[in-house]
């Protein structure tokens, strides 16, 4: 049985005599059920194996085809699905949350859809508004999961900009982001403006298939980010690969014209900053100041970034530059960096200014608490933290029971549609995923103290 939220805040709330750094030991592991930290324990141990992860949708057809489709599909879901993902049907997401809510978290859904750059298959304006339709209904599943008094501001959800615009389009647009001649007509002002008014948007060295798609893909951001504004739900962007960002940038640019202007209150639609790139500090520096001038809403999502051998094998075959950072130390420092900079922003700038600490790595957790506390920042103010559903519960719910806004990632749909984005999620968070021996250590102790019958 669990204890509710509200009662346990009062027992593990900051300390009143100052900063105290939060206990990530585990303790909070005692308001999870026994089955819930066996599962976790197993299969968190199962995804450090690398052959695994490697060969997951191998091992997936082999299963079905030795063990029959019910009984691999029943494994699949008291395993790695029922690890990872909330559930398929509405109800089985809205349990999810609920046991998330009594434990004081908050969800922050994402509609998990798969593409990889250059994939030909799915392209074609039909798979992109389906995406459209997929992210409107989680618009509204996010609104229904939080109708408690006092909530109303506090529903986030993610929006992965290359469901609703293809990646070839993004490239294209990126090449020209980057050229200093096109910058006039394709300045966020005029994609804001032709999103708003629903024109004819020509963009000259466009072909005619390429300036179609791009009237169809704005039309869809704009359906997503006013429903989204009506129903009060603020839209996380991801970030994606270093050869789509420039693009996915202006996107979000002219997004925020429109939607975080001060007669919208906002932001309404955040970004999303990858530490693990160069140029990340620099750039948010440069979008902060940028905002701040023109009176806009500022949201972000800070992580360290997904995509790191993809983005340097692309480089190795580019033969360019390789667009991160040197080593994990690198990022870290820049994880850092970009934290205290967005963490002073917030706290000049106030609510109009959010932040995301989206990360499960406790020293920028202590770092953002800390500062939180010198700044005077309030606990569930403007920043809030964000860790993936499954991983890192320790410290999620540390942080939840001391006050923080901490909201869980969660992925939701049918076993076919989730398990290969839960297997490619997995390969490119293969480092979080053998660091999490900490997380498995402390779920065995508790498990163990359980077992011997200790408080
Ligand atoms: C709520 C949420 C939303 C997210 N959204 C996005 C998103 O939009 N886009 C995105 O790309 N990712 C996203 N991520 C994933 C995120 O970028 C990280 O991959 C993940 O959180 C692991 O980083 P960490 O800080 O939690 O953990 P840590 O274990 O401290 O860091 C692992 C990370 O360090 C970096 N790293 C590891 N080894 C090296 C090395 N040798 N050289 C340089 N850097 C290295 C990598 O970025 C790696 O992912 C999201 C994560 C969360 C929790």
């Amino acid at each position: 049985m669990f204890r509710t939220c509200g009662g346990l805040r009062a027992r593990a709330g900051p300390s009143a005599g100052g900063w105290q750094p939060l206990n990530f030991d585990g303790g909070a592991f005692n308001l999870k059920g026994t089955g819930e930290l066996l599962r976790a324990l197993l299969v968190l141990r199962l995804c450090a194996w690398p052959p695994l992860v490697t060969h997951g949708l191998t091992l997936q057809v082999w299963s079905r085809r030795l063990l029959g489709s019910w009984l691999s599909r029943a494994l699949l879901r008291g395993s790695i699905y029922g690890q990872f993902v909330a559930g398929e049907t509405a109800g089985e997401v809205e349990g999810c949350v609920q046991q998330l809510q009594r434990l004081c978290l908050r969800p922050l859904l994402a509609v998990p859809t798969e593409e990889e750059p250059d994939s030909a298959a799915k392209t074609g304006e039909a798979w992109y508004e389906g995406n459209l339709h997929a992210m409107l209904r989680c618009v509204d599943l996010s609104r229904g999961l939080l109708e408690t008094p006092g909530s109303a501001d506090h529903v986030l959800m993610q929006l992965k900009m290359t469901a609703l615009t293809s990646t070839w389009l993004c490239k294209a647009l990126t090449s020209l982001v980057r050229d200093p001649r096109a910058s006039l007509e394709l300045s966020p002002e005029r994609l804001a403006e032709a999103m708003d008014s629903g024109q004819d948007l020509q963009v000259s060295c466009f072909k005619a298939e390429q300036n179609h798609h791009l009237r169809a893909s704005l039309s869809r951001l704009h359906q997503v980010a006013q429903y989204a504004r009506t129903q009060r739900v603020r839209l996380l962007v991801d970030a994606e690969y270093a050869s789509l960002n420039p693009a996915l940038s202006l996107l979000v640019a002219a997004l925020a014209m429109r939607w975080n202007s001060p007669r919208e209150g906002g932001p309404w639609v955040w970004n999303t900053y990858q530490a693990y790139l160069k140029d990340t500090h620099e750039r948010l520096k440069q979008d902060a100041e940028a905002a701040d001038k023109a009176g806009l809403a500022f949201g972000v999502k800070l992580v360290r970034g997904a995509y790191l051998d993809k983005e340097r094998k692309e480089a190795r075959l580019q033969r360019t530059e390789d667009p991160t950072q040197p080593d994990y130390e690198a990022t870290s420092q820049s994880y850092s960096r970009c934290l205290e900079l967005m963490l002073t922003h917030v706290s000049r700038r106030g609510p109009v200014c959010h932040l995301m600490v989206a990360s499960h790595n406790e020293d920028s957790i202590h770092q953002a608490t800390k500062r939180m506390w010198e700044l005077g920042i309030p606990l569930d103010g403007p920043v809030c933290f964000g860790q993936l559903l499954g991983m890192c519960d320790h410290v999620s719910l540390a942080l939840g029971q001391a006050g923080y806004a901490v909201y869980k990632s969660i992925p939701y749909g049918s076993l076919e549609e989730v398990i290969p984005y839960l297997i490619r999620r997995a390969q490119e968070n293969r480092s979080v995923l053998q660091g999490a021996r900490r997380e498995q250590k402390l779920l065995s102790q508790e498990l163990w103290g359980r077992l011997l019958g200790r408080a």
